[in-house]
């Protein structure tokens, strides 16, 4: 088949959305990524039953519209993909019922898609990026990754909570509502006063727990101090650990993908990082560095050319599916 219409659906968490794309040989064009993500009140977490129920209400909307705006009817898609994992389990669920209800329909080929996997395969469709150093920064990773024979390697990781959960749950002690990221980016620019903080990389992976409960405490002195100086920290944290692993793998190309890849100072410490060691750098398009459904259906046409879809009794969701355990054969 030359050009296949892939529909994917996201719901491993906040985000329930749904994508159509259509690839043609290596080149895939999104025609539609419609959204709609649940939002939790100010100071709080995500709640998996609520976030769940916000996305059986909004299923159908969101499928149709994306449906609509890609000008197709649900006759015309090939393949449809969805998240299988990482998540959580209630979210999850939905996004696979949908699925797994098109699929067994209208007789529609189905791929259960690794969520991160969809983060890493979106952005080198959207940066060209061909074999990248991948720093995956999200609500969900923190990993530093690259690819050798069949599977994506893990270079280092956090040990405890991730960079998006540090930001988040940072955030919300101080009322912001979740994801807090950008106001967190936003107020750290108000600021150049650093104030010194837990600084933990351990090997080349990094402790992020100890940094939030010290940036909690500067909070109460200057929120915007705060904001600035756990941003400096844990993005050097980060930066510092890259740096070695582009030095070990002689990589020519970083990647950074995820929530948090939408941080302009994270980026600007990343491409001081390159400049010093010859690479290229790429950030994914700040529309497609959160969950979406683009991610999934990208990757679920990229497995459909080497692979039949799976049969019903095969589809799953896994809460804590890692994405070195996948092998990839596209
Ligand atoms: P994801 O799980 O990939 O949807 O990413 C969500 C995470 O990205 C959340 O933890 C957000 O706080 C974080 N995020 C979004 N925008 C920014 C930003 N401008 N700076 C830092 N983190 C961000
Ligand atoms: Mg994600």
């Amino acid at each position: 088949m030359d050009n296949v219409l892939g529909l994917g659906i996201e719901s491993t968490a906040h985000t329930f959305s749904c994508a159509v794309i259509e690839k043609n040989k290596k080149d895939g064009r999104i025609l539609s990524d419609i959204r709609h993500i649940y939002r939790p009140a100010d100071g709080q977490g995500i709640h998996p039953r609520e976030a769940s129920r916000h996305h059986v209400e909004h299923s159908s909307t969101v499928l149709s519209e994306c449906i609509r705006e890609a000008g197709i009817t649900i006759h015309d898609i090939d393949i449809v993909s969805y998240a299988a994992g990482p998540g959580l389990g209630p979210c999850l669920r939905i996004g696979a019922i949908v699925a797994r209800s098109l699929s067994s329909f209208y007789n529609i080929p189905i791929y259960p898609v690794n969520h991160a996997i969809g983060h890493i395969e979106l952005g080198k469709l959207l940066t060209g990026a061909t074999n990248p150093m991948v720093l995956l920064v999200s609500g969900g990773h923190t990993m530093l990754l690259a690819f050798l024979n069949y599977q994506w390697r893990v270079f280092g990781e956090t040990l405890d909570i991730t960079l998006g959960q540090l930001l988040d749950q940072f955030g919300r002690s101080m009322g912001f509502a979740s994801p807090c990221g950008q106001n967190i980016e936003e107020l750290a620019r108000t600021s150049s006063n650093y104030v010194p903080l837990p600084y933990s990389v351990k090997g080349n992976d990094v402790s992020f727990s100890g940094l939030l409960s010290a940036t909690k405490s500067v909070a109460a002195r200057s929120k915007a101090d705060a904001c600035y100086s756990l941003q400096e920290t844990a993005f050097a944290m980060t930066s510092e650990v890259v740096e070695r692993a582009l030095s070990f793998t002689q990589k020519r190309e970083l990647m950074i993908v995820g929530g948090v890849a939408a941080n302009r100072r994270l980026s600007e410490m990343l491409r001081d990082v390159c400049r010093r060691h010859g690479s290229k750098f790429f950030a994914v398009p700040l529309q497609y560095a959160g969950d979406c459904g683009s991610q999934i259906c990208w990757t679920g046409l990229l497995e459909s050319q080497v692979k039949p879809g799976v049969s019903l009794e095969n589809t799953f969701v896994t809460q804590s599916w890692r994405l070195d355990s996948v092998r990839i054969d596209y």
